[in-house]
């Protein structure tokens, strides 16, 4: 069952490859803020200020 309109679903950001609930996808440390969530003073585009990002560990 999945609900699109999930009040607690946070939008994915930039950065992340795919749904957070999809298989063969695991969150890491942000490579481009190293996790702080802020590059040079400004909030890190990539994982949009999360310090995380959802990346394909399925190694393809
Ligand atoms: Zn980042």
């Amino acid at each position: 069952m999945e609900d699109i309109m999930q009040p607690d679903q946070k939008p994915l950001s930039p950065g992340d490859e795919g749904p957070p609930d999809a298989p063969g996808v695991g969150e890491d440390i942000c490579a481009a803020c190293q996790g702080t969530g802020m590059v040079e003073g400004e909030r890190c585009d990539v994982c949009g200020g999360t310090g995380k990002v959802l990346q394909g560990i399925g190694g393809g």
